[in-house]
């Protein structure tokens, strides 16, 4: 008898593999089960699939109250929309969730009956009558929680008021707990899943940048610009973009956060394009910086030093060294060649379900780098009537080093 072939794993097996293989990486499964994974992924049972998507929610709740449990509280109140995507992956507009032990409640309205459902995989469901935060307050006094963390960071004086006026007198007095950056510390290390997505809202970045190289002309306005590239990027699949587009052309290229105007692109100048699509709920952020026509030897001069200390910095990415020495060495290169003061801000930061997350990688910042870390590093020089230019990669901290998702061409463009 010949022996058994195994068929060739699909695209799906592949990524079941991958989830699987970060499962035990991270001890929640034991090798023996990557192995029957393995089997029964072979067999490409969708079950898998699913399972695997609530093991990785689960892990992110069990490690989420596990980290509020240390700083003293028995419960957590999430409310922040995307923790609550991250924990949980619901995705509605509307949401409150509570992590007790063993326990994990979802409160949402009416609108997402079915869809909080078939999103929460792992998570109980109740359609609140009232406010969803209120229903959670309650639900939290009746399950005898003594003591309940809540988000300092994005709970109103307004929103504190309410969640007391939610529960009794005699439950009011010590239940709410401020904790800080529980759910933002957890997300600023992304699982393999994570990783899968910023990499495919990355990927569609570089080919709008792409498209957008053949496109660009003197006299079209930078709304127009920002528009074409907009437009391709919702037909590409983008659910939305990262933030408002950045097309600052000419002398508004020396500002840092110039939004896309009436302005022309000019014959001869600098158009800074820094953008970023929304995929699957993962983010991503880049910038270029073209110039149209023949540069002045200063402009090609300026942006020669500006990549070397974006390049510096990206070379300075690996586990273990801390955001501050990453900022130092793209600001030592501009220090080098003074031109250090026209750089008016941090080198970069985390990006992934919301555009802004930690790491901050500014100047002494002590906080150090973790594989599975996705940043920005986008050093600049801006001069006041003048010009200015940027350049920016996202960037996935690795056991080794850092692997550059944007790979965009970075080399002096001339168009
Ligand atoms: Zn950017
Ligand atoms: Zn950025």
């Amino acid at each position: 008898m010949p022996a058994a072939v195994t068929p060739a794993p699909t695209r799906k097996c592949r990524r079941v593999i991958r989830c699987v293989g970060e499962l035990v990486r991270t001890g929640i499964l034991h090798d023996t089960g990557f192995e029957n994974c393995r089997t029964v992924v072979n067999l490409n049972l969708d079950i898998t699939l699913v399972r695997i998507k609530e093991m990785n929610f689960r892990l992110r709740k069990m490690r989420a109250l596990a980290t509020a449990k240390a700083a003293g509280v028995d419960g957590l109140l999430v409310t922040h929309l995307p923790d609550v995507r991250y924990l949980s992956g619901f995705t509605g507009s509307n949401a409150a969730l509570v992590l007790t032990s063993g326990r994990a409640v979802l409160f949402t309205d009416g609108r997402y009956t079915g869809q909080a459902k078939a999103e929460a995989v792992g998570s109980r469901v109740v359609i609140a009558k009232e406010s969803a935060v209120a229903t959670a307050c309650k639900w939290m006094e009746n399950a005898k929680v003594r003591r309940c963390g809540f988000d300092a960071a994005h709970t109103t004086v307004a929103g504190l008021n309410a969640m007391r006026k939610a529960v009794s007198g005699k439950a009011r007095r010590g239940l709410f707990v401020p904790v800080e950056s529980v759910v933002s510390r957890l997300r600023e290390v992304k699982d393999s899943d994570e990783i899968g997505k910023i990499r495919a809202a990355a990927s569609l970045g570089c080919q709008l940048f792409e498209g957008m190289l053949s496109y660009l002309e003197p006299g079209l306005t930078e709304t127009a610009v920002a528009a074409t590239l907009e437009y391709a990027a919702r037909m590409g699949g983008a659910e939305g973009m990262s933030f408002e587009t950045i097309v600052a052309s000419g002398e508004r290229s020396a500002l840092p956060h110039g939004r896309a105007t009436r302005a022309k692109v000019p014959k001869r100048g600098f158009v800074t394009l820094d953008f970023g699509v929304i995929l699957d709920g993962y983010l991503s952020d880049m910038t270029r910086t073209v110039h149209m026509g023949k540069a002045m030897p200063v402009e090609r001069d300026v942006y020669d030093f500006v990549l070397e200390a974006q390049e510096a910095a990206v070379a300075a990415v690996a586990p273990g060294v801390t955001a501050g020495e990453v900022d130092e060495a793209a600001r030592s290169v501009l220090r080098r060649v003074k031109l250090d003061t026209y750089f008016s801000h941090s080198t970069g930061h985390g990006v992934g379900l919301e555009i802004h997350e930690g790491p901050r990688l500014a100047a002494k910042q002590k906080q150090v780098l973790e594989q599975g870390m996705v940043i920005t590093i986008e050093p600049g020089v801006y001069m006041p009537g003048r010009f200015g230019l940027r350049i920016e990669d996202m960037v996935l901290v690795t056991a080794t080093g850092g692997e550059v998702l944007t790979p965009s061409i970075k080399a002096w463009t001339e168009l």
